[in-house]
């Protein structure tokens, strides 16, 4: 029977990689799950509740543990401290593996297999796997919660008997996933919003959710490969900044997600432009690990530049762990079904089209070295 490993996550990741009905689950499928004391806690999920559901429990950081484990599954991504597991075991986690030279060689020095799930192609087969529509749904719709929360007014519109109250102004950068909820969120609280992007298809969803879209620039639009935005030209951002400056004197809130897989992010909103924003206005950059969208922001950091207030919010799934861990287990459990067969057996098949792009190593043989190197050096990145 395959022992799968749900480890408490590593410093102050609140999500776990299972949970309780995602352990119940996986044991119809012959696979016995061994959950660290205190891995769900912090998403509300109990060491009892993992235990009715079937686990066994271990002690976090238990080297036989580790070593016994065929499969680990992860929130974050493999950490040089943690305990080694055995050769020929699987690893299954968001291991943000672009330019982590790091998880490369421990994948390559233990001789693991690894599925890095941002990788995962995105195929309908594929869909109910996708960590990073469930995660980013969360970031969106908790980004313009907390802006609204640091805002000096009101989101809806207001007739009171002291006066009329005009509904607050959003901006929202990028209509991906996290972009269409908070264009969502914004609306649901009665806000007027905005929204750039530059893949024509999110005109239609942006406008079907009663938000304004902004052309793009006419010239060098970059297109897009596998439902992603190419990376834009320099020429390109810069004449998308002029029309964005045009667009902020009169916007409250900005929330900055736009992003391209595996490069810095659009920087969009220079030093000047965000200081064509009305002091009391407050941007959130979700896009905050990957360069940011603001020159201003910093990851985890709330900076006030000139009564501005940017928000570097990288983390905000772990900020809502209950549903995050759920949803995010359930995409787990459903990777599972393609990998593990009902009889309990793994079979790792690099040729299947859904694993191709995500299966990062195979036994210790790396089959995604395209992903060294290191972008965040690269000429013209905010440091
Ligand atoms: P993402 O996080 O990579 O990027 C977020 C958004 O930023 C994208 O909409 C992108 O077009 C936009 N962007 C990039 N450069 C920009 C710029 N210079 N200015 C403004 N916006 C810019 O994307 P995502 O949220 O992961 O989603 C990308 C697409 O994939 C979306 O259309 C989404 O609906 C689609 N999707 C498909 C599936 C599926 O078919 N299974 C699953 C999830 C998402």
């Amino acid at each position: 029977m395959l022992k799968v490993l749900i480890p408490k996550e590593m410093g102050a990741e609140t999500r776990v990689a299972g949970s309780p009905d995602t352990v119940r689950a996986l044991a119809k499928r012959q696979l016995l799950c061994v959950v660290e004391k205190g891995a769900g806690t912090a998403s509300g999920f109990s060491d009892e509740q993992y235990s009715a559901a079937g686990a066994e429990l271990a002690f976090p950081q238990d080297s036989a543990v580790w070593a016994e484990a065929n499969l680990l599954l992860t929130v974050g991504p493999l950490q040089m401290e943690q305990p080694k597991l055995s050769a020929g075991a699987l690893v299954v986690g968001q291991l943000a593996p672009h330019g982590n030279e790091n998880l490369l060689q421990l994948l390559q020095g233990q001789k693991l297999s690894a599925i890095s799930l941002e990788l995962l192609p995105r195929i309908s087969r594929a869909q109910s796997m996708d960590v990073l529509s469930s995660q980013a749904n969360i970031a969106g719709y908790k980004a313009v919660l907390l802006a609204a929360a640091a805002l000096d007014r009101y989101m809806p519109m207001l007739m009171t008997a002291a006066g009329t109250v005009q509904p607050a102004k959003v901006l929202v950068i990028g209509a991906g996933v996290a972009g269409l909820q908070a264009i969502a969120t914004a609306r649901r609280l009665g806000a007027v919003v905005k929204v750039s992007d530059v893949r024509p298809a999110a005109r239609e969803q942006v406008e079907s959710l009663g938000a304004r879209f902004i052309e793009p620039p006419v010239q060098g639009v970059p297109g897009e490969q596998g439902g992603y935005a190419k990376e834009a030209t320099a020429a390109f951002l810069e004449a998308q900044r002029q029309g964005l400056a045009e667009q902020l004197t009169d916007i409250d809130m900005v929330i900055c997600t736009a992003q391209v897989p595996g490069r810095p992010a659009p920087l969009l909103l220079t030093k000047e432009i965000t200081e064509l924003l009305r002091p009391g206005a407050v941007v959130v950059d979700l896009a905050v690990a990957q360069g940011g969208n603001c020159e201003l922001s910093q990851v985890g950091e709330n900076i006030n530049h000139k009564g501005v207030l940017v928000i570097g919010a990288d983390r905000l799934p772990a900020t809502v762990p209950h549903h995050a861990s759920s949803l995010y287990a359930r995409n787990v459990a459903a990777l599972l079904e393609v990998v593990i067969s009902k009889t309990g057996e793994l079979n790792l098949d690099p040729e299947d089209p859904l694993l191709d792009p995500c299966l990062v190593s195979l036994a210790g043989a790396l089959r995604r070295t395209d992903l060294v190197p290191n972008w965040k050096q690269e000429e013209g990145v905010k440091p």
